[in-house]
């Protein structure tokens, strides 16, 4: 009989929808975290895209629970994790997939969108840790997976002010985080996904702007032929880079950027 990766395991996905139809990253990890024998806290902002999210797993014999959350309100990630525990009684992995993009140059940037995106990409990120390491103390260890971008490390082309900087924030607080809790065997990893294709980046009108004039087919075309690999990703390449980080076959990795980009960021 083969024992899912993530076998009698509570997952806290954050971010758990998608902005379409198709497959984001937390939907998709939610999915394969399930399918992997989790029991998946499902939450997003969006309570319908949530509710879709466990609706999926279920409709495979999957569990997930949902719950409604706006990582931008510190009430809510302090209600957000204390349902989880009164769901499941722990949390052994807390995937935190929340982002926003916004497109612009220091100098196009609004203030108020600056504190938006960092509220939702970096605060919210620290308030949930916050929260769930303590738990996870008290349990004798976790994994976090914090989803950051390679925008966090190069200048992709697309002037992303305000993401790239909550991403490498991100990534400093996952390493300092890293070596703070490793003694209490907690892990605090991220994966690091270039461009890919999903919901948020098909609906990135600004971004297909920047690319090819507004048509998003062409963005798709120019991305394709810069990526080594020919080919941008997708939901699930970032989803099974999270799996591995969540499971216990990364029980000896902490700190590390995982680079999920097709080779993308060697050629920047
Ligand atoms: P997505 O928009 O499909 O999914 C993000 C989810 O976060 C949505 O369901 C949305 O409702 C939710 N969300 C937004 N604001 C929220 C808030 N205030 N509180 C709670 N939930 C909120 O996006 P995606 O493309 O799947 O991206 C997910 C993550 O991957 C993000 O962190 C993003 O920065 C990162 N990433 C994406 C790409 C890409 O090309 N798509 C590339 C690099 C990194």
């Amino acid at each position: 009989m083969t024992i899912g990766r993530l076998h009698n395991k509570v997952a806290l996905v954050v971010g758990a929808g998608s902005i379409g139809p198709g497959w984001g990253n937390g939907k998709a990890t939610s999915v394969l975290f399930a399918r992997e024998g989790a029991r998946v806290f499902c939450t997003d902002v969006n309570g319908a895209a949530a509710d879709e999210t466990v609706r999926i797993i279920r409709e495979e014999g999957g569990a997930a629970t949902p719950f409604r959350a706006d990582v931008s309100k510190s009430d809510d990630i302090e209600a957000m994790v204390a349902a989880c525990m009164n769901a499941h009684g722990r949390i052994d992995v807390l995937d935190y997939n929340v982002g926003i993009a916004e497109v612009g140059g220091v100098v196009d940037v609004s203030e108020e969108d600056w504190d938006r995106v960092f509220a939702i990409n970096l605060k919210g990120a620290y308030l949930a840790m916050k929260h769930v390491i303590p738990i996870m103390q008290a349990q004798g260890g976790g994994s976090i997976v914090n989803i950051s971008s390679i925008a966090s490390i190069r200048y992709t082309g697309v002037p992303y002010a305000t993401y790239s900087a909550t991403k490498a924030a991100l990534n400093h607080l996952t390493r300092t985080t890293a070596v703070q809790y490793a003694p209490d065997k907690i892990r605090v990893n991220a994966v690091l996904p270039g461009l890919l294709k999903t919901p948020m980046v098909e609906k990135s009108v600004g971004l297909a702007r920047e690319y090819a004039a507004g048509d998003v087919d062409k963005m798709w075309e120019a991305r394709n032929a810069q990526c080594p690999m020919g080919e941008m990703g997708d939901a699930w390449d970032v989803a099974y880079a999270a799996l591995y980080l969540a499971s216990d076959e990364a029980k000896y990795v902490t700190g590390l950027e995982l680079v999920v980009d097709g080779g993308i960021t060697l050629k920047y």
